[in-house]
C-alpha cells in the first residue's frame, strides 16, 4: 500500500481564498472581515487565508470559475448559488440581537409616521414604493413575499424605484416624501438612528410584527443568517479544519460567531413562492418549463403508458392467437359434424334401401295389378274397335279407367322413389296419428300376407309432432317389420300387431307390440348394436339405425319382453310440448 505524507513544509501552498459578498454602504453589518482570516490563520497555521470581496454579480462569477475554496453571503444569495453551483454551508453566522440564527434576517417596510394613511401592507395600494433592487434579499424579496401573502403585488403599486444601495438612500426618500413607503433590511432604521442619522420616531413600520428575542421593527417573517460555504472543490480536510475553527470562535467584540449550519429550507421556499432565482423557471409555462419541473412524474406517466401499451398488445396477440385456434376447433368441430351428417345419411339411405330389398316382391305384386288392369281394358278396347261394338262412352269409360290404373301405378313408383330417394332430414308439424296410419299403410302395402295392424289410438286430438314425416315412418315401418319377422312361423290368426299411442307427462310414447319369438337375455343386450342381427338375410342397422332418428329427434327407444309371453314391445318417444329444433 502506497501512503502519501506531503513533506512539511516543502512545499508552498496556494492560499486559501474566501470570496464575501461585499455589504455596499454604511448599513453593512460587517465591513470588515480581515479578523475571521487572522482567526483562521491562527487555527490552521498551514494555510493562509485571503479574502476577496464581490458584489452579487461578481461573486457568482468567481464561484462559476471555481476560484475560490469558501464563499460567505446572505442567505438569500447562498440559496441561489446552491442550487446552480452546488455550494454547500459548513457554518452559519450566530448575530446578536435575533432570536436564533436561523431566524435572523427579515424586512422592515417603513413609512412617515405623519402618514395616517399608512399602516399595514394592504395600504400600499396606489403608492410610490422604493427599494433596493429587483434581486435584493432583505432589500425586496422578503417583504414582496409578505406582500403577496396579503394580496399585494408589486404591479399594485403605483410606482416601484429601485434606489440600488446604500440602503440609506430608500430611508431618504421615505423622509422626503418622494415615496410613500420603501423596503428596507430589519434593524437598519435603529442602526441609523444610534448612528444619529434618523429620528427613530420620523418613521413607522408598517404591519409590524412581534418575534420573541428581535429587537427591530419588522413587517415580515425571519430567514436564517449568512452562511460560510465550501465550493464542489474544495479540499474535505480543509473544510473540516475552518468548520471546525469557526466553531470553536469565541464571539466577537460586536458579539458575532459562527455555529452549526442552519437549515436553509425557508429561503429555497420564498424563492419557489416568488418564483424567482433558482425558481424562475416555474414562471415559464412552456412545455420545456413543465418537462423541467415535472420530469419524474412524466417519466412515471411514460413508462405507465408504455407499460399500458406493451400490455395491450400483448392482450391483443393473445387473443389473436387464441382466436385463431378456437376458430381452427371449430372448423374441425363442424367438419367433423357435417361428416358424421352425411355418414348417418347414407347409413339412412342404405337402411331405407335393405327394407326396400326385402320388401321388392311385394313391390312388384303391388305393381302388377294396375299394369294387369290397364292390360286388360287396353285389349278389351282393341277387341271393340275390331269387332265395332263400342260407343263413345264406353271408349271414354275404358280410357279413364287406363288413366286411373297408370295414375295409381304412377303413385306407388312415386313413394317407393321418395323412400329409397337419398335426402336430408326435413321437420314438420304433424299429428301423430297421421304418420302412424301412413306408415302402417305403407306396411300393409310392401307386404303381402302382413300380420294384422291395430292402431290403439289414446292421443289428445290435436297430438302432433314436430318431426321428419319420413324418418318417423322409417322408424314405424322398421319395427313393423321386425315384428313381423318374428311372428314368421306363427299361424296366420295369431300374427298380430300393435301400435299403441299415448301421451306420457312431457313425451309421446308409441309401442309396437308383437307376439313373436322375443329374445334371449344375450341378445336383447346387443339389440341396438349395428351390425347385430339373428336373421340370414338381415344387415343388423334397422334399430341402430331407428335409435337415432329417435334420439335426434330428443326421444328415445328401448324393447321390453311382453308379458305375458310370447313377443316384445318396442316403445319410442317424442317431446311432446317442445318443439324439436
Ligand atoms: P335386421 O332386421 O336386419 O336383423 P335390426 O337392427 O332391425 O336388423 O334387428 C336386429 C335384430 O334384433 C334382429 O336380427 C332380431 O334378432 C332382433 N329383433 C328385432 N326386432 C325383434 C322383435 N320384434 N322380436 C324379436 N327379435 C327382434
Amino acid at each position: 500500500m502506497l501512503v502519501f505524507v506531503p513533506a512539511a513544509g516543502a512545499q508552498v501552498q496556494a492560499p486559501v481564498r474566501i470570496g464575501v459578498l461585499a455589504f455596499l454602504g454604511s448599513e453593512a453589518a460587517f465591513s470588515d472581515w480581515s479578523p475571521l482570516a487572522r482567526h483562521l490563520e491562527a487555527a490552521v497555521p498551514s494555510r493562509r487565508f485571503v479574502l476577496e470581496y464581490y458584489d452579487v454579480a461578481g461573486l457568482r462569477e468567481a464561484v462559476r470559475q471555481q476560484k475560490l475554496d469558501f464563499v460567505i453571503t446572505n442567505s438569500g444569495h447562498y440559496a441561489a448559488l446552491e442550487s446552480e453551483f452546488g455550494v454547500s454551508r459548513i457554518a452559519t453566522l450566530d448575530s446578536p440581537g435575533v432570536p436564533s440564527p436561523a431566524r435572523a434576517i427579515g424586512s422592515a417596510v417603513i413609512a412617515r409616521a405623519d402618514r395616517n394613511d399608512l399602516n399595514v401592507l394592504a395600504d400600499l395600494k396606489g403608492r410610490r414604493v422604493a427599494a433596493v433592487g429587483e434581486n435584493a434579499f432583505g432589500g425586496f424579496q422578503v417583504a414582496w413575499r409578505e406582500l403577496r401573502r396579503q394580496g399585494i403585488e408589486p404591479q399594485d403599486f403605483s410606482r416601484l424605484d429601485f434606489l440600488g444601495f446604500p440602503m440609506s438612500r430608500i430611508v431618504s426618500a421615505v423622509a422626503d416624501g418622494k415615496d410613500d413607503a420603501g423596503i428596507v433590511r430589519a434593524c437598519l432604521l435603529e442602526e441609523m438612528a444610534r448612528s444619529g442619522a434618523i429620528r427613530l420616531a420620523d418613521f413607522k413600520v408598517l404591519s409590524p410584527r412581534q418575534e420573541a428575542g428581535f429587537a427591530c421593527g419588522l413587517s415580515t417573517q425571519l430567514y436564517p443568517d449568512w452562511p460560510i460555504a465550501t465550493l464542489r472543490h474544495t479540499d474535505l480536510r480543509l473544510a473540516k479544519a475552518v468548520a471546525a475553527a469557526l466553531l470553536s470562535m469565541p464571539p466577537n467584540a460586536r458579539g458575532y460567531a459562527w455555529t452549526a449550519p442552519v437549515d436553509y429550507r425557508p429561503v429555497h421556499d420564498l424563492f419557489r413562492d416568488l418564483q424567482v432565482g433558482p425558481y424562475r423557471y416555474l414562471r415559464e409555462n412552456t412545455l420545456q418549463a413543465l418537462a423541467h419541473r415535472y420530469w419524474p412524474f412524466l417519466l412515471l406517466v411514460f413508462a405507465a403508458l408504455a407499460g399500458w401499451v406493451m400490455h395491450t398488445v400483448r392482450v391483443e396477440q393473445q387473443v389473436h392467437t387464441r382466436t385463431a385456434a378456437l376458430r381452427a376447433a371449430l372448423a374441425e368441430r363442424d367438419a367433423a359434424e357435417a361428416g358424421m351428417r352425411a355418414h348417418q345419411e347414407q347409413l339412412d339411405h342404405l337402411s331405407r334401401l335393405s327394407v326396400l330389398g326385402e320388401l321388392s316382391g311385394t313391390l312388384a305384386h303391388e305393381l302388377n295389378q294396375p299394369l294387369a288392369a290397364i292390360g286388360n281394358y287396353a285389349q278389351s278396347l282393341l277387341r271393340r274397335l275390331e269387332t265395332g261394338r263400342y260407343t263413345p262412352a264406353i271408349l271414354a269409360e275404358a280410357s279413364q279407367e287406363i288413366a286411373a290404373q297408370a295414375e295409381r301405378a304412377g303413385g306407388i313408383v312415386r313413394r317407393i322413389r321418395a323412400f329409397a330417394s337419398k335426402r336430408a332430414a326435413v321437420r314438420e308439424k304433424r299429428p301423430l296419428l297421421e304418420v302412424a296410419h301412413e306408415a302402417t299403410t305403407l306396411f300393409a302395402a310392401m307386404l303381402p300376407g302382413a300380420p294384422r295392424v291395430v292402431i290403439d289410438d289414446r292421443l289428445p286430438p290435436d297430438a302432433s309432432v314436430d318431426a321428419d314425416a319420413l324418418q318417423m315412418q322409417q322408424v314405424l315401418l322398421n319395427l313393423l317389420k321386425n315384428a313381423a319377422d318374428a311372428m314368421q312361423d306363427r299361424s296366420s290368426g295369431e300374427r298380430a300387431i300393435e301400435v299403441t299411442l299415448e301421451q306420457t307427462e312431457r313425451h309421446y310414447r308409441i309401442g309396437v307390440r308383437d307376439y313373436g319369438t322375443g329374445l334371449s337375455p344375450t341378445s336383447a343386450s346387443h339389440l341396438f348394436e349395428p351390425f347385430f342381427t339373428t336373421k340370414p338375410d338381415g344387415m343388423g342397422l334397422g334399430l341402430s339405425i331407428c335409435k337415432t332418428i329417435v334420439e335426434a329427434h330428443g326421444g328415445r327407444l328401448w324393447a321390453e319382453a311382453n308379458t305375458p309371453a310370447p313377443g316384445m314391445i318396442f316403445f319410442f318417444t317424442l317431446p311432446a310440448d317442445v318443439a324439436i329444433s
